[in-house]
């Protein structure tokens, strides 16, 4: 399992354990590079083009490409951040608004 799936997986189980109040704090220097996206698609784009099926969703704060996340057959999200090297996402699934940075390698909510 990746390092950001594991960070997700540890931080919504200890949500669950231990509600935390939210860290404002949390944040890091390409955050800057965030924008108001329009999604690129409903679903992995990538994965639309050939017909693949993925796992969950995560969505670039740069330009808004959605990809699929390392659970997934083809990890587009990641995929998409060493192509362009846009290092922000989000989570694209309901109720999830964490948000990961593959440069510090860091959850962010
Ligand atoms: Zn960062
Ligand atoms: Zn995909
Ligand atoms: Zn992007």
């Amino acid at each position: 399992m990746s390092k950001l799936e594991d960070s997700v997986r540890n931080f919504l189980q200890r949500q669950k354990a231990e509600p935390a109040p939210v860290q404002k704090e949390d944040t890091c220097s390409h955050m800057a590079l965030a924008q108001d996206v329009e999604p690129s698609a409903d679903g992995c784009e990538d994965c639309l083009k050939t017909g693949d099926k993925w796992v969950h969703l995560r969505i670039c704060l740069v330009c808004g490409h959605v990809g699929c996340c390392d659970n997934s057959k083809n990890k587009h999200a990641t995929k998409h951040f060493h192509e362009t090297g846009h290092p922000i996402i989000r989570s694209f699934e309901p109720g999830e608004n964490w948000r990961w940075c593959y440069e510090d390698q860091k959850l962010m909510m």
